[in-house]
């Protein structure tokens, strides 16, 4: 089934240079008082909406990337990856939870009425708060087409029906996207606007995760949740969630940079004091080439995500956005980004789990903490089995998309 591009187009405007390096100084700034300080290892859950995400609301410095057009800074995403790498330096779970609706925002602005979609960006832009994205299914795994909620046409309603088995900032959001399968054509999906406090809602569980504990990742329930028929966004479901996992996917993939600077960091402060052979560890080769080995990986980390932020960002502001990114789909940069970040941070974790002994084994160090949250990046939003296979199918087998 051939399905037509959304009709309308809010392109974004990209924020001003002056602006994001502004807004950039001020999340390090805070990053530095408010997230660092508290060295929580998250033995307990912490609360919804987390202490850190308020503060950053009040700071004025939530929503970031939302465009002036709906009162927002307006930042690009080029500029967004060091803000992300900087948030994620203090506590990556915090990062996500904090740019994860920039996946939401985007088909927002992208598809459907402007009737419809302004006032989340506006509240979005001028509250701070968050969307919840419910597309993941137990049985479905990352085969989104073999996904089973449903919605279907009731009177003026839509109605949707199903079970969905990870959603992150679900609690905190007034509003979840929610991707489901058309009851009557079953080869057609649709992203439908489900208020949080519809009736039919229930999350039946917050997962206990191994890391990125400074978010909050539900199990959700829908039973028979009606919401007016026009809040079903125009276009094929997929398609749009394609559309907007280019801008999560590349700030994931950001998330991986501020974690290795960390992992950096923490080694040369170790390094200063701890002594190999009666002089301090800093003067050691073998320490010298590994930290060598991470400042390469974080600088290709960088480049990459800033590369592929360039080209989404070129998309939003061309003159036909929704259509022209509706045609591309998934950006091969934007995959090249998430993978290549999974994997580099995952040798920095390596590098950094080894580097302080015993100590690094235990909850006295972050180490701990940051190998745990640095595994994140190449699972969420595609482990990289999926992600090579979609840059097979989609880059490789088409030759004329070869280069
Ligand atoms: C912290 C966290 C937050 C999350 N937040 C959200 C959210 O807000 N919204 C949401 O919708 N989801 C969310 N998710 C879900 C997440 O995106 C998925 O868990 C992830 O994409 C992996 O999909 P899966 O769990 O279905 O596993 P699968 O992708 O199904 O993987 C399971 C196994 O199947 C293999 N496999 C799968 N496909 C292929 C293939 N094509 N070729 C070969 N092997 C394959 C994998 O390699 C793996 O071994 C979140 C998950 C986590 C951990």
């Amino acid at each position: 089934m051939t399905v037509a591009a959304p009709a309308s187009v809010h392109p974004a405007s990209p924020g001003t240079g002056a602006r994001a390096a502004d807004i950039l100084e001020r999340v390090r700034t805070f990053v530095h008082a408010e997230v660092l300080p508290a060295t929580d290892h998250f033995d307990t859950l912490p609360p919804v909406p987390t202490p850190a995400s308020v503060r950053l609301a009040e700071a004025g410095l939530a929503n970031w990337w939302i465009p002036a057009e709906y009162g927002g800074p307006g930042v690009s995403l080029r500029d967004s990856v060091d803000i992300v790498s900087e948030l994620s330096y203090g506590d990556a779970g915090f990062a996500f939870g904090s740019f994860l609706s920039v996946l939401g925002t985007t088909m927002l602005q992208l598809s459907g009425a402007d009737a419809l979609t302004r006032p989340h960006l506006e509240r979005l832009a001028r509250d701070g708060g968050v969307l919840g994205i419910l597309a993941s299914e137990e049985e479905a795994g990352s085969e989104l087409g073999r996904i089973t909620t449903t919605c279907r046409r009731a009177g003026d309603s839509v109605v949707v029906t199903g079970d969905k088995y990870f959603s992150t900032n679900t609690d905190a959001a007034d509003l979840l996207l929610v991707v489901a399968r058309d009851a009557a054509d079953e080869a057609d999906f649709g992203v439908i606007l489900v208020p949080r406090h519809t009736e039919g809602v229930e999350l039946t569980q917050r997962w206990n995760m191994v890391g990125m504990r400074g978010s909050a990742t539900y199990r959700v329930a829908l039973r028979d949740c009606a919401v007016p028929a026009d809040h079903r966004l125009p276009g094929n479901g997929l398609r749009l969630l394609e559309i907007g996992l280019n801008a999560s996917r590349i700030l994931i993939a950001a998330t991986a940079i501020g974690m290795a600077r960390r992992v950096r960091d923490l080694a040369m402060e170790y390094a200063a004091s701890k002594r190999v052979h009666g002089a301090p560890l800093a003067r050691n080769a073998v320490f010298a080439g590994k930290l060598g080995q991470i400042e390469m990986l974080i600088d290709v980390m960088r480049n990459q995500c800033r590369s592929a932020a360039e080209e989404f960002d070129g998309y939003l502001a061309g003159g036909d956005a929704a259509g022209a990114l509706y045609r591309v789909g998934t950006l091969r940069s934007a995959l090249a980004a998430k993978m290549y970040c999974g994997q580099a941070g995952w040798q920095v974790a390596t590098i950094g789990s080894e580097m302080f002994g015993g100590l690094g084994y235990t909850h006295e160090h972050p180490i701990g903490k940051l190998v745990r949250d640095l595994r994140y990046v190449g699972l969420v939003e595609g482990g990289d089995d999926v992600i090579r296979e979609l840059l097979f199918t989609r880059y490789v087998v088409p030759t004329g998309k070869r280069r």
